[in-house]
């Protein structure tokens, strides 16, 4: 089986943040384990010579690893282009600059530019309220490659983010449907759904936005949970292999489906 070019490596379950939509909260895991240094940079090494070639560390909040500046660090080093999907409430100067040279792309969640309707969705911390303007410009100061995720759904499905993504100079701006995941999501999915996805895409055109509707979504994205599984959600939720760390990589993904042609389809390679 061809493995993809790109894979999301879900390195922790946490997250500080409980956005209704996440279709990465682990809510099915029956065992509570965090991968260890050693056991994470087995894997890396096995999807490298398996011919991966992006890793993007995501989670729960990716953050949250203790450990993750080494672990970007070895990916940089075996030859991955290297990138993280945050929800930004941790990045700061200190790490950004101490980053530089290891980390290719930075990726933060921003579905909503108002208090409120973030809010609403669950998109925030205990932590100070973030100003994704300051954020951009945090970001921008060290030049990193910068992508934006939003999740079109019920409370923010009116919104225009253009103008804002202008200003963030973001290479790639993916705009994602709610997508139900049992086990996920389902509790609290009718609450969230949004019913004028397309609306938002047509009234938010731009030249960088990657859209990916549900059925894109689906089966086109090579994934790693945060016990070291390869996963993916053809049937409506997870379905997990065995553990990278005790398998060969054509063992685990011959025990899941993939879609080589809606990973193509939905922009899964460009110029990273
Ligand atoms: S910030 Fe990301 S990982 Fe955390 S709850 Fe929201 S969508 Fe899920």
């Amino acid at each position: 089986m061809k493995i993809f070019e790109t894979i999301s490596f879900h390195i922790v379950k946490p997250c500080n943040m409980s956005c209704k939509f996440c279709y990465a909260t682990f809510e099915d895991f029956t065992v509570n384990k965090q991968l260890s240094y050693t056991e994470i940079v087995i894997i890396l090494d096995k999807l490298r010579e398996a011919g991966v070639e992006k890793v993007t560390f995501a989670g729960g909040e990716p953050m949250l690893y203790k450990k993750l500046d080494l672990i970007i660090t070895y990916a940089k080093y075996i030859g991955f282009t290297t990138s993280i999907i945050t929800n930004g409430s941790f990045l700061t100067s200190r790490w950004l600059s101490s980053m530089k040279g290891k980390l290719d792309w930075i990726g933060i969640s921003v579905d909503s530019l108002n208090s409120e309707t973030n809010k609403k969705i669950g998109r925030v911390s205990n932590r100070e309220e973030l100003d994704y303007f300051a954020l951009v410009d945090l970001i921008n100061s060290y030049q990193y490659k910068l992508k934006i995720n939003t999740v079109v759904n019920i409370h923010n499905q009116k919104e225009y983010l253009t103008d804002f993504i202008n200003y963030s100079r973001a290479s790639r701006w993916k705009v994602f449907d709610t997508l139900p995941v049992k086990g996920q999501n389902d509790k609290q999915f009718e609450e969230i759904r949004s019913t004028e996805f397309d609306q938002f895409v047509a009234r938010n055109n731009h030249f960088s936005m990657v859209v990916e509707t549900n059925d894109l979504m689906t089966g086109s994205y090579l994934l790693v949970d945060p016990l070291g599984r390869l996963f993916e959600n053809t049937q409506g939720e997870h379905t997990y292999s065995s553990s990278l760390i005790n398998n060969s990589v054509e063992d685990c993904l011959s025990q899941i489906t993939l879609r080589e042609s809606k990973f193509i389809e939905r922009g899964g390679i460009y110029k990273w």
